[in-house]
């Protein structure tokens, strides 16, 4: 079902968008810009900073300086904790205008853009409790030693973000990386840079010290990789796709940084015949058509078990039918515009890829009345064999790949047969199945009965080629922490005596 699109342009969009450097708005080094596009239009609406080795050179130095002379490093938990909550309270108070901004930038549907508003809210807020309530490790050696972890930043991390959620995820490596006392410098996707630029005057108001956060605008293989190259950086937070991860891995090796690596996914929904159809529909809907299909964690393929699988197929392709898509700005909007032409390229041609390989069942491209814009109709392909491409291969658009089974050994050899391994999800009411499957599952998360519900105390990660190393809760202050062990002699010193001899 499509909507004629209302055009809703908000009030008081930037002129330019600059870099954020030592506390100041800047531009490039070069006075080098990039186009950015608005999805709906494809026109150009707003020119952002090309940042280049020099700019990222500028901003490193500045949060090096804040390390080193600043407070920020030195500050209790609480006085950091205090300013973290502040930074969720404002990011709160204006959850509507960043959803309207967020949403014009990236094609999210502005429902969906306020829901990720108020996330970014929470991880700061969840991290800001979490380093008051966080205790270290202390071994006693009894009458010998005691001895105990010293946990300390690291110096200024490197955090690089994709487009998809961009402030959301940007808040994910932001919450935790300042709140252990690091300072940053932030390369946002150059796709949507909008709600990245609002992130300087909510942090000045909340009273982070100039220095600690720096933002470096540009194209991932000039700002990005000088980001990665720099000595200057020990860790970088990535989120993005595998195959960059791979390049960013090669490109931080001679540096020996610490990374922090998550990465593309083709995650499946396994539908088995005792499970609650009703519920498992609207959930495998949601769970790839929501946020425009342009999810990390989407469950793109559906395997069902073959007694249900007519009547699955049948019910979810009229469903999907019937996903509301329209401008970003409608409240009405469920499937909003892609984010940027050159994806909207990709996923029509792997939809095209599609045709040949599948049973397309609903979708098929370009809705009717959207002549133009990156608008997708939620794309339904059936009998999709395992060797497929559009199984294979992360799409990241409305676009789901269904494939009957008829063993539990089946399902789980088509669940595990991809590259990736990020998410899983699991419908059935056989408790042991249920628990057997999940745990043989090759992914980082799994969800039995339920969509993709976030409990930020869990490990968050992919495993294959989804990702390295987990992030969420004490993990994620991990990554952003060393952990110095000290050790103290209790008794007299504890070494056999050399050089003593007859
Ligand atoms: P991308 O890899 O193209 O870009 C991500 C970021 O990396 C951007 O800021 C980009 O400018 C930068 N970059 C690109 N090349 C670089 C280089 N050589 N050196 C340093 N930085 C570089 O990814 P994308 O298209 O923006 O995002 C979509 C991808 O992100 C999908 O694969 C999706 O699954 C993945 N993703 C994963 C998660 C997760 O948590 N696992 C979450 C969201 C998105």
């Amino acid at each position: 079902m499509t909507d004629q699109p209302t055009r809703h342009v908000p009030a008081g969009l930037p002129g330019r968008i600059q870099h954020y450097i030592g506390g100041k708005f800047v531009d490039s080094a070069d006075g080098g810009t990039f186009d950015v596009l608005d999805p709906v239009t494809n026109e150009v609406y707003v020119r952002a900073a090309a940042g280049k080795a020099a700019d990222v050179d500028h901003a490193v130095a500045a949060a090096r300086d804040a390390f080193v002379n600043g407070p920020w490093p030195r500050m209790l938990p609480r006085e950091r904790s205090r300013i973290l909550h502040r930074i969720a309270d404002i990011v709160e108070s204006r959850d509507a205008r960043l959803a309207e901004l967020e949403s014009f930038d990236s094609g999210l549907p502005i429902t969906q853009a306020l829901g990720q508003a108020r996330r970014a809210a929470e991880n700061f807020r969840f991290f800001a409790d979490l380093v008051v309530a966080q205790s270290d490790d202390a071994f006693k050696v009894p009458g010998r030693q005691l001895n105990y972890v010293n946990r300390k930043p690291i110096g200024v991390a490197g955090l690089i973000t994709p487009w998809n959620t961009p402030f959301m995820l940007e808040s994910w490596k932001l919450g935790p990386a300042l709140a252990t006392g690091n300072t940053v410098v932030l390369k946002p996707a150059e796709f949507t840079p909008l709600s990245a630029s609002l992130w300087a005057g909510i942090f000045e108001e909340a009273g982070l010290p100039e220095g600690v956060f720096n933002l470096v605008n540009g194209l991932g293989e000039e700002a990005g990789d000088a980001l990665v190259k720099h000595p200057d950086v020990p860790l970088v937070s990535f989120t993005g796709e595998s195959r960059t991860g791979q390049l960013i891995f090669a490109n931080a090796a001679p540096y020996l940084k610490g990374l922090s690596m998550e990465l593309g996914g083709k995650s499946p929904a396994i539908v088995f015949a005792d499970a609650d159809l009703d519920a498992a529909i609207d959930a495998t809907i949601f769970g790839v058509f929501s946020l425009n299909g342009e999810r990390c964690t989407a469950g793109s393929r559906i395997l069902v078990e073959r007694p249900v699988y007519d009547e699955f197929v049948e019910r979810y392709a009229e469903q999907a039918k019937r996903v509301v898509v329209g401008d970003p700005q409608d409240p009405r909007t469920e499937v909003g515009a892609l984010v940027h032409p050159e994806h909207y390229a990709k996923v029509v041609s792997y939809i095209e890829i599609g045709r040949t390989e599948g049973r397309l069942v609903a979708g098929g491209g370009r809705p009717e009345g959207f002549p133009e814009g990156n608008y997708v109709a939620p794309t339904v392909f059936a009998d999709v064999p395992p060797s497929a491409r559009i199984f294979q291969e992360e799409i990241f658009g409305p676009v789901v790949a269904i494939t009957p089974f008829d063993t539990d050994q089946e399902a789980l050899a088509l669940a595990n047969g991809v590259r990736y391994g990020l998410a899983a999800y699991v419908w059935t009411n056989d408790l042991r199945r249920a628990h057997n499957f999940a745990q043989a599952i090759e992914a980082g998360m799994v969800w039995l009965n339920s969509n993709n519900v976030r409990d930020l105390r869990t490990p968050f990660g992919g495993v294959k080629a989804s990702g390295l190393g987990h992030e969420g809760g004490y993990r994620s202050i991990d990554f952003y922490t060393d952990q110095q062990a000290v050790h103290i002699t209790l008794g007299p010193a504890h070494n056999p005596t050399f050089g003593k001899g007859a």
